[in-house]
């Protein structure tokens, strides 16, 4: 339990009366230690006072001498370890523009608030507070991995397939699972692929990684047929992989000797960076197409040219991206972006899949927009293959006595 009263926090307006009205409302949730500052050097003089820190910060963003963008820079140059949050009068996309600034500083943002700042909403933000240093993710120290750890991971078979569900909007049923690549490392505990897809895509590794993934998923996919519970399953696939044209073969083969159908699978690409040989890809991809392999394009709308591999790879799914699902309901921004990437698909024939839905408001959502399937924690996180068939049951059985669907 967070003991309000050690808190500290630092107020930046340069409206006195903003900052009296925030003192006043942060004191009546309980909190005491507050300070407040009347410009963004004020409050860079208290931070670099040896026996002071503060644990979060409510920040102005329109201020007359040190503006926020600036004061959440300086922030960064001094390490501040704490959370912020943005109170402004500026409009949604400004404040949303300050707080990706932020996160790409690692700085722990807390969410952004409209002047004149409504008590509960900030209540709402503070209940919802870890301090960064209560976290576990921060605490998880991140290892940097070299690529000869990684090479030995894969032969030493450390990596494994995750399956997160993925379900109807409709009916609520389920229709997929994507696998997703853990490494059971035997000291750290479970690696995240963000810390070594990179470094195996760097160095050479990627072809032995994906292989290790796709005969894992073949054989899961497989088992599960034969369990009757049929469902697509999603691979994502480097495009990396895609500079050989072996991988055609190495496909169709593994799909094989699995006892599956090409049908059977979805192969997830993202376009994360720019395609060396675009040519060769084109022609694996539309050959895995041919083969009957599903194709779908990943993280729409974030990658270097997602409309230009729209127009010339025959994909026929498409997953928004989970920045622009999450919280959609609720933000304009999102919402343009959602609404047109889901035409876009609807009019090009291709089914929707809507990644990052973490909340019921999400999920009520997508439910009024005709998106196809749903993806993320409000569903189920990526679980273990031997956990998805209980998993499966008491989904269908909530759906059956809840109001998530019709
Ligand atoms: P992705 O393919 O877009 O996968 C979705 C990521 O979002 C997964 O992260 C998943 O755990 C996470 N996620 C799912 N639901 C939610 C939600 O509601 N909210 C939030 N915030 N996140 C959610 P994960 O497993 O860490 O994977 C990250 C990325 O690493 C994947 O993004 C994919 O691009 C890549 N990746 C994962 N497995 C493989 C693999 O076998 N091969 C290759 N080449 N890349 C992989
Ligand atoms: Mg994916
Ligand atoms: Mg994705």
């Amino acid at each position: 339990m967070l003991e309000k009263s050690t808190l500290k926090f630092l107020l930046v307006d340069d409206e006195p009366f903003m900052l009296k009205l925030l003192s006043r409302i942060m004191s009546n949730l309980g909190y005491t230690q507050i300070t407040s500052c009347e410009s963004g050097s004020d409050a860079l003089d208290w931070l670099e006072q040896p026996d002071y820190s503060a644990d979060l910060i409510l920040l102005d963003i329109n201020m007359p001498e040190m503006d926020g963008v600036e004061f959440v820079r300086e922030l960064a140059k001094r390490h501040y370890s704490g959370s912020l949050i943005l109170v402004s009068g500026e409009n949604e996309r400004m404040r949303q523009t300050v707080e990706k600034l932020g996160q790409t500083y690692k700085i722990t943002m807390l969410g952004h608030l409209q002047k004149p700042v409504n008590p509960e909403e900030l209540s709402k933000l503070l209940a919802k507070w870890v301090p960064p240093w209560l976290n576990d993710y921060s605490l998880a120290q991140k290892v940097d991995y070299d690529v000869d750890q990684i090479r030995a991971a894969i032969i030493n078979n450390e990596l494994v397939n995750y399956y997160q569900p993925q379900v109807d909007v409709t009916s609520g049923k389920v229709v997929g699972v994507e696998a997703l690549v853990r490494w059971q490392h035997p000291q750290n505990g479970m690696v995240f692929p963000d810390q070594f897809i990179h470094l195996a895509e760097d160095y050479g590794l990627i072809d032995d990684l994906t292989h290790a993934v796709v005969e894992a998923a073949f054989a899961q996919t497989r088992i599960w047929r034969d369990n009757n519970l049929y469902q697509e399953v999603s691979v994502n696939i480097s495009m990396n992989n895609l500079n050989s044209l072996k991988f055609v073969d190495y496909m169709t083969t593994a799909a094989a000797n699995a006892g599956i159908m090409p049908s059977d699978i979805v192969l997830e690409i993202t376009e994360s960076r720019l395609m060396k040989d675009l040519s060769a890809s084109l022609e694996i991809l539309s050959r895995l197409r041919l083969k009957r392999f599903g194709l779908s394009i990943d993280d729409f709308g974030t990658g270097y040219s997602s409309f230009a591999l729209l127009r010339n790879i025959p994909f026929n799914e498409l997953k928004i991206d989970q920045r622009f699902v999450h919280g959609v309901a609720s933000n304009n921004t999102l919402r343009a972006i959602y609404n047109a990437s889901l035409t876009l698909a609807q009019q090009l024939d291709m089914k929707t899949v809507a990644e990052g839905v973490e909340d019921r408001e999400d999920w009520n959502f997508l439910r009024s927009t005709g998106c196809d399937a749903a993806q993320g924690y409000f569903i189920a996180k990526p679980m273990p293959a031997a956990k998805i068939p209980n998993w499966i049951s008491n989904w269908e059985a909530n759906i059956k006595s809840s109001d998530l669907c019709i």
